[in-house]
């Protein structure tokens, strides 16, 4: 059998997040009879509101604009199927990785990386605006589901998953579950997976969506070593095959050349540093990563993905609105509070400009579009 094929569930490493051992939740629940507490978790983050929202929210690809496009939905799935993969070969908490890569976007704001640019500069005054806590806000805060507390109340494990990257001021303000940032400590394996696995997915979806949408040719990317050696080889493989099927054969083996160079460099990782519990795994330096030419080989291609993709002057036309539009719908709810929902109003009246961040960052981008247009336009 493949060696890289993980045991069955049950068999879980030592080194694994072991939910008998979790941290807990904030607020003490019963356990549940038949889940684990991850299991939960994960459930929880599916059955919740920001989770439905993902699927109009955009990735690189504004929503209305096609329907073959990524969403946010479907990038956090993706994410979740490879995290779940090697998560199983690494022999550690399947249900916790997906329950973080599920959640890892939930603060994203409609418009992709433009509207988050635009909320956080808008938000400058107020303590900023970053995706990444507003994930963890979600589940922690705005979530409105249970009668006796706010959020979601996952395991601490999950929310310090949430957690990606923190200031130092930002995580002196969140408490333990930002603690690490600022005692140089490792998140979970499980946290680390789900990190790496954000990345492999972006990185060969915008290269699909991007191809797609002709924006990005296969020409242009054959001066990427990592893309033009596995595009070589489906030409090899099968000769005057058609530029869907050759963007699907190169893209699968790209995922899967990452994929393996993260488990085998992630046990090579392993071996070395012996860590025998989660303890052991916060204490050493980063353990799940790439091999110094794989890192090296995926950063030419972001850097290309940068370039060409994410500020080619279609993407740049859409960007450009997208702010414009978060940026107008701020300064609209700011001078007039009266335009929010009443319950928005109440929390505006609570908690000032944080709420109009919070009450944008959860709209789908269509939500945005024609909330626009009914302030800004006389008809
Ligand atoms: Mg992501």
């Amino acid at each position: 059998m493949n060696t890289r094929v993980g045991a069955e569930a049950g068999a879980l490493a030592a080194y694994a997040a072991n939910p008998s051992q979790s941290r807990g939740r904030r607020y003490p629940e019963p356990e549940s009879e038949m889940r684990t507490p991850f299991q939960r978790d994960r459930d929880r983050i599916i059955h919740c509101t920001a989770f439905r929202r993902l699927e109009y929210k955009t990735q690189v690809f504004v929503n209305h604009e096609g329907d073959l496009y990524r969403t946010r939905l479907t990038h956090s799935l993706e994410v979740a199927q490879i995290a779940r993969s090697v998560a199983r070969s690494l022999r550690v908490n399947e249900d916790l990785v997906e329950a973080i890569a599920l959640a890892h976007d939930l603060g994203h704001t409609p418009f992709g990386h433009a509207g988050q640019d635009a909320l956080d500069e808008c938000m400058r005054p107020f303590g900023g605006f970053e995706h990444n806590l507003q994930s963890l806000r979600v589940v922690d805060e705005l979530e409105e589901r249970y009668g006796g507390f706010d959020g979601l109340n996952l395991c601490f494990e999950t929310r310090e998953g949430i957690l990606k990257h923190c200031s130092a001021e930002n995580a002196r303000r969140l408490g333990p579950v930002a603690e690490r940032f600022l005692l140089r400590r490792q998140a979970t394996l499980e946290a680390q997976i789900a990190n790496l696995a954000d990345e492999i997915a972006y990185n060969n979806h915008d290269v699909d969506d991007g191809v797609r949408s002709g924006l990005i040719s296969l020409e242009q990317l054959s001066g990427i070593p990592l893309v033009a050696r596995h595009q070589e080889q489906a030409k090899y493989l099968f000769p005057g095959i058609g530029e869907r099927r050759l963007v699907n054969e190169t893209v699968r083996r790209v995922i899967h050349t990452l994929v393996v160079d993260l488990v085998d460099e992630t046990r090579r990782r392993i071996a070395l540093a012996k860590p025998a519990s989660v303890e052991d795994v916060r204490s050493a330096d980063p353990l799940v990563g790439f091999s110094q030419q794989v890192a090296a080989e995926g950063d030419a291609l972001k850097v290309f993905l940068r370039g060409r993709l994410y500020r080619h002057p279609e993407v740049m036309r859409m960007t450009n609105k997208s702010r414009r539009i978060v940026r107008e719908l701020f300064d609209a709810f700011r001078d007039e509070p009266r335009l929010l929902p009443p319950d928005h109003q109440e929390r505006v009246a609570a908690h000032g400009a944080r709420a109009i961040a919070d009450y944008i960052a959860g709209m789908t981008d269509r939500y945005a579009i024609q909330l626009h247009r009914r302030l800004f336009l006389v008809d």
